[in-house]
């Protein structure tokens, strides 16, 4: 094993373990820490996803310092630190802190932040961020609930969340190529910089910045930053050959379901596709749920009425305005946690009936069945849609999981999907 990633959340640790299988490493996924006997004879990168995005800064360390110790136990020679391509962090939190701690831990002087992910609208240039043309800071992230990025120059938000200094490698030099990027990155560590934020506009830039950091022990960004690492490790003689990402993954033979928790747009227009398309749905009601009037027992007799070729699908999706409604009575996150809890029981029942094939919604929706279900651990097969691959779970429970984040995925995803499972 080379590449050990810690990934700051669920969804971005998919998104980042799809890209290194797509760029020809294989790949493994763990939900939390890696659990002691994980077979990784076969494997060249190991991603961990935390949950530690808006956690307190001290409790982000710590995680990542675990995560950190379980890789290098497990051989890793690299690391890759994973947050998101719109930087989502505060000014006390998580990006700088953990970034050090990690240099730190692994004995490095110098690392890079680069959060470009060209293909998904995500450009440095000049150390500020564009989000589909729009500066960081006049995009929708100034309202992040959680992450409000209002300040679009990264060297300034990064600096204001490091001890040591951060530093700079502008286009000029990123445009030049890997040998100007390496003494790009010299420049700014004899300078004294601990961080340097990389400028990037197209995935060329990416392919040579990856070049240019492959003796770096930490690299840290987003998963766009990851397209060019796989061919800089095999050409640097770190790993052996590439292996072709795979076009379909073996799942174990059983029935198959759609399990959907994201209001967001584009979940929305997937399930009235299906639905349109003529898999039986059943809408879940949130506030029936919060009353006790609806349980999983009511959807799994449902369920057993179906033809047993059929694939239900089962969705709280709703509209801006109605979720509103329903936060408004029962508190956003009352509202959120009984309908999480409300899937995730859900698969678990399935699954116990049989039920080997699900699509999950949401990135909390998905973070939830994946918790019910005790899957710690994942491989990563085909690419469904841009972020959204098929993986199949390690853990003694055998089953396909496709893990979508709310707003990927084109309008016939539940359609679709099946067609690379085998
Ligand atoms: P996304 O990836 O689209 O953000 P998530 O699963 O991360 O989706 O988040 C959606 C959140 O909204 C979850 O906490 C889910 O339980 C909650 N939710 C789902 N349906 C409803 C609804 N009809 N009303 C209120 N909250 C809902």
């Amino acid at each position: 094993m080379l590449l050990g990633c810690i990934a700051d959340d669920l969804t971005g640790a998919t998104d980042l373990a799809l890209m290194l299988t797509r760029e020809g490493l294989r790949t493994v996924q763990t939900t939390g820490l890696p659990q002691d006997g994980l077979d990784l004879d076969e494997v060249d990168a190991l991603v961990v996803a935390l949950k530690s995005r808006a956690i307190p800064a001290a409790q982000a360390v710590d995680q990542s310092l675990a995560a950190a110790a379980k890789l290098v136990a497990a051989g890793a020679r690299r690391f890759f630190f994973k947050y998101c391509s719109t930087f989502d962090s505060t000014d006390q939190g998580n990006i700088g802190p953990v970034a050090e701690a990690l240099l730190e831990r692994l004995d490095a002087e110098f690392t890079i932040a680069c959060p470009a992910f060209p293909a998904t609208g995500r450009s440095i240039y000049m150390g500020q961020l564009f989000v589909n043309g729009v500066p960081l800071a006049e995009s929708g992230m100034r309202d992040h609930p959680l992450t409000p990025m209002r300040d679009s120059d990264l060297r300034r938000v990064l600096r204001r969340q490091t001890r040591g200094e951060v530093g700079h490698v502008a286009y000029d030099d990123v445009d030049k190529g890997a040998p100007a990027i390496r003494q790009a990155f010299a420049r700014e560590k004899s300078a004294g910089r601990v961080i340097a934020i990389v400028d990037a506009l197209n995935d060329a830039h990416l392919r040579a910045i990856g070049e240019a950091a492959v003796e770096l022990k930490l690299v840290t960004g987003g998963s766009g930053i990851a397209l060019g690492l796989p061919a800089a490790y095999r050409n640097a003689g770190l790993i052996g050959e590439l292996t072709p990402p795979p076009s379909a993954i073996a799942a174990p033979a059983g029935r198959a379901a759609v399990l959907a928790g994201s209001c967001s747009t584009a979940t929305r227009d997937q399930v009235q596709r299906a639905i349109e398309a003529g898999l039986p749905a059943f809408r879940v009601d949130p506030m029936a749920v919060a009353d006790g009037s609806l349980t999983a027992d009511t959807i799994l007799r449902w369920i057993d009425r179906l033809a047993k070729t059929a694939i239900p699908l089962v969705y709280s999706s709703d509209a801006p305005k109605n979720v509103q409604a329903i936060q408004a009575r029962l508190g956003r996150d009352q509202a959120g946690h009984v309908v999480e809890k409300l899937l995730a029981d859900v698969a678990k029942a399935l699954v116990a009936q049989g039920f080997t094939r699900l699509v999950v919604a949401g990135g909390e929706t998905s973070g939830a069945v994946v918790n019910g279900l005790g899957v710690k651990a994942l491989s990563i097969g085909p690419e469904i849609d841009p972020g959204v691959p098929w993986t199949r779970s390690l853990s003694q429970l055998d089953v396909a999981l496709a893990l979508k984040s709310g707003n990927f995925g084109s309008p016939d995803f539940f359609l679709k999907a099946w067609r690379y499972l085998q």
